[in-house]
């Protein structure tokens, strides 16, 4: 067994964004194998690690950078993304791998007849990503569904964590009683999943993608909603809202720009550079402030973070 490891990989390949400089290396985890290697691999390669799922939540600095990205694309024997470990009368639990891909999941447990992603149409990362974003949208939400996880923490190898050893909040995840300076690989976990009738939970995740599909840019190089809603989720309080009434929708700097479609998508319009990003972004807060009195935070995380 010996790693996949690549020099100088460039983050702007690697990012939906489309955004970033060059890393030292980048290391490629196929299998759960892989990670028994990562530190030893790391401590060879030098520089600081970043855990790199799709790329869909990112935004990457310019110019070169002393990192390395550890690529969780984790799947299980027999390089299946996915596998059913049990069945009972109201419920599956499933395994899922850290590398397979989101949409493919909600569609395959859709048709199946399995509750609990399906609001999650849209959401183009991969699984790894969806459990350390605690990812979700119209009603569904990774963290809800989650029975246990496996992860890798430097020092400490594998190790499956039961309910209780993590906790999530509104797009966080988090383990207890650990280093949070340290990074960590999400590897797998096991969701367990409400039985229903396939054709009414396809159909709900028909719907929410067709919202998506009307409201939101979901072709153009973005990562998503760049600012959280203001006081969570079910606050009422919507960041896209907040930017539209301070004249962001549409607003532009050099080449990216708060899309017209949705005043909480920030995109790259083709030639666009992470400081006009920041740039951007420090100028819609400053705006929101002074408008409303609402801080704006972000969702999306920038890569390096410091
Ligand atoms: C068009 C579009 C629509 C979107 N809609 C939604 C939405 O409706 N709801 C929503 O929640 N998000 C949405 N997103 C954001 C994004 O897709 C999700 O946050 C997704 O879960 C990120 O997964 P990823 O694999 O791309 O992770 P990345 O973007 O690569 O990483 C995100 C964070 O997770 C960490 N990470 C990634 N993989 C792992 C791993 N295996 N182990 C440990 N840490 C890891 C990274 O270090 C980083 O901090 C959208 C993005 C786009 C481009």
């Amino acid at each position: 067994m010996s790693l996949d490891i690549l020099p100088g990989p460039l983050l702007s390949e690697r990012t939906t964004l489309r955004l970033g400089g060059k890393a030292l290396a980048e290391v490629v985890l196929a299998e759960e194998a892989d990670l028994h290697e990562l530190d030893s691999a790391l401590s060879k390669l030098g520089g600081r690690p970043f855990v790199l799922g799709k790329g869909s939540n990112i935004l990457a600095l310019d110019g070169d950078h002393d990192l390395v990205l550890i690529r969780p694309q984790v799947l299980l024997e027999g390089e299946k993304p996915w596998q059913l470990l049990r069945e009972e009368a109201d419920h599956v639990l499933v395994r899922v791998g850290a590398g397979a891909k989101l949409p493919g999941l909600v569609r395959e447990f859709a048709a199946k007849g399995w509750a609990g992603l399906q609001g999650m149409a849209g959401i183009p990362g991969l699984f790894g990503g969806a459990v350390a974003m605690n990812a979700g949208s119209f009603g569904s939400e990774t963290g809800r569904c989650l029975f246990r996880v496996q992860v890798f923490c430097p020092g400490q190898g594998v190790q499956w964590l039961e309910p209780g050893q993590w906790e999530t909040g509104y797009r966080h995840f988090r383990i207890k009683h650990r280093d949070e300076s340290l990074y960590f690989v999400v590897a797998a976990a096991e969701l367990k999943l409400d039985k229903g009738i396939p054709e009414e939970i396809t159909a709900a995740m028909l719907e929410a993608m067709d919202k998506k599909k009307a409201t939101q840019p979901i072709q153009a190089w973005s990562a998503g909603s760049a600012f959280k809603n203001p006081g969570g989720p079910g606050s009422g309080v919507s960041a896209g809202k907040l930017l539209d009434d301070a004249g962001f929708r549409g607003f532009t700097l050099g080449g990216m720009a708060f899309s017209e479609k949705h005043a909480n998508f920030l995109v790259n319009t083709g030639k666009g550079t992470a400081s006009e990003a920041i740039n951007l972004i420090a100028m819609a807060q400053d705006k929101v402030k002074d408008m409303s009195g609402h801080e704006l935070e972000l969702e999306v995380r920038i890569c390096p973070c410091n």
